[in-house]
């Protein structure tokens, strides 16, 4: 991660090999990281067994680089692991052309952690609250004192609130997690309140856990992308503004649009958090549950056409509780690579990289749905997969990729008769 001037073109046509190279040639990685790029087998059995439970194997996924993302005028080259083909490919086009107009810039608004406790069976909920909240200073050092080492490190819980709801006395602990996530540092402060807050309260506990709906961890990104890179003609790059505005204002309106809208968000963020070891499922439901803040789903991102300065504005806020520690990030040795690549970003930094990779995602499919479609860039990829299903070898895939794409509709019945028509011929020719 450093900001001198690479040039990319070409990487994607290169063999793994040539791609390390590439990466050792400038320094992209430290040594042990190169190191772990030419073992084949990055994460043991045994490394495995001790991450989670009753393994008996591991999923190998393909990790790959997202270059040049510009981001508050830092440069990273971006780790990706996703099983997706074209994903990739796209956000490395949309990051090429958002760092041509200049760039992301990326924002924090603050970075908390909420624990709920929901304490039933309350008789007197108003004279409950009133008792824990005159307890409150009390209540955050009890928590505190459950995992002293956060505070150590310079954080710790540092706000309590209280609600009631339907039958229920809510209370939220807010909490500064430092690098982690904090699922585990939470829950065990949240536990550790559940007998004080019974007593205050006379009620008894449901539950004490950590809260996915992070809205104390929001980060936005944004780009304004200058319409020439839309396209060399200057009508035809203000129809495609148009139509990205559009488009994003109907994924504000419909649900089957949000949908699938934030799904080529998470596209990229996905990518990125797996890469980084963090819990996805985690970002996922956060963010998901934000899309829907004001009772109904929506798109995560906007963007609009701005005619006075011939630029298309793109903004994305979502919740990203990510973490540099604890969970499996320092147990697996290719997401320390990720980290290594990413130059170890703090977890503010990281959770700015994800949000602007989320909406380089989101523009590479705006760009595609509303120009070309999105199966245009996808025909290759898709009959790259296709090939492989198929059961071609690799001396083989290149072969039935190009024939596949001549034939449409393509489908795996295709791709199998393309390969046994080569092999056939093949085999005729070294007869001869
Ligand atoms: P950990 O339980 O791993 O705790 C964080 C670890 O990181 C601690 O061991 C801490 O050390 C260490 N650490 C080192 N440096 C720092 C630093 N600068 N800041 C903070 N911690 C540091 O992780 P989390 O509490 O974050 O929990 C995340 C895990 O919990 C994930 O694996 C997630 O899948 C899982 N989980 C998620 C749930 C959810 O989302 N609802 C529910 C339950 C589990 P020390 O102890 O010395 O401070």
């Amino acid at each position: 991660m450093v900001n001198k001037k690479l040039n990319w073109s070409g990487f994607a046509r290169k063999t793994p090999a040539e791609r390390a190279a590439y990466l050792k040639e400038h320094k992209l990685l430290s040594d042990d990281s190169q190191q772990l790029l030419a073992d084949e087998e990055l994460l043991s059995l045994s490394r495995a067994d001790q991450i989670t439970e009753n393994v008996i194997g591991r999923l190998a996924l393909p990790f790959s680089i997202a270059p040049d993302f510009l981001i508050n005028h830092q440069v990273y080259q971006v780790p990706f692991v996703t099983e997706e083909p074209s994903v990739v490919a796209a956000a490395s086009f949309a990051a090429q052309i958002i760092k041509r107009s200049g760039g992301f810039t990326a924002r924090i608004h603050s970075r908390q952690m909420v624990g709920q406790l929901a304490i039933y069976d309350v008789t007197d909920k108003e004279k409950a609250q009133e008792a824990i909240l005159a307890q409150k200073s009390h209540l955050l050092s009890l928590a505190n004192q459950a995992y002293p080492s956060i505070v150590k490190r310079g954080g710790g819980a540092c706000d309590l609130s209280v609600e009631a709801k339907d039958d229920l006395i809510l209370v939220y602990l807010t909490v500064d997690t430092k690098e982690a996530m904090g699922a585990n540092i939470i829950n065990t402060m949240t536990e550790a309140l559940a007998s004080p807050l019974e007593e205050l309260s006379r009620g008894r506990t449901l539950l004490a856990v950590l809260s996915n709906y992070a809205v104390k961890s929001l980060v936005t990104a944004e780009c304004q992308i200058k319409l020439r890179f839309l396209s060399r003609n200057k009508e035809q790059a203000q129809v495609f503004a148009r139509k990205i505005a559009l488009a994003s204002q109907l994924a504000q309106a419909d649900v089957y649009r949000a949908s699938t809208h934030n799904k080529g968000i998470f596209n990229g963020i996905d990518a990125v958090v797996l890469a980084t070891g963090n819990d996805w499922r985690a970002i996922e439901a956060g963010a998901h549950a934000y899309a829907c803040k004001d009772g109904q789903y929506r798109g995560l991102s906007t963007w609009t056409y701005d005619s006075d300065e011939n630029s298309l504005k793109g903004q994305l806020t979502l919740p990203m509780p990510i973490a540099t520690k604890g969970g499996s990030i320092g147990l697996n040795p290719s997401v320390r690579l990720a980290h290594d690549l990413l130059g170890e970003p703090s977890a503010k930094e990281l959770a700015q990289i994800i949000a602007s990779v989320g909406l380089a995602q989101n523009f590479a499919a705006l760009k595609a749905l509303t120009s070309t479609g999105i199966q245009a860039g996808h025909m290759k990829l898709q009959a790259k997969s296709l090939a492989l299903s198929a059961g071609a070898k690799e001396g083989e895939v290149a072969a039935v990729v190009s024939q596949l794409i001549e034939t449409k509709p393509m489908n795996l019945e295709k791709a199998k008769a393309i390969l046994s028509d080569l092999r056939q011929q093949n085999a005729h020719s070294s007869q001869k």
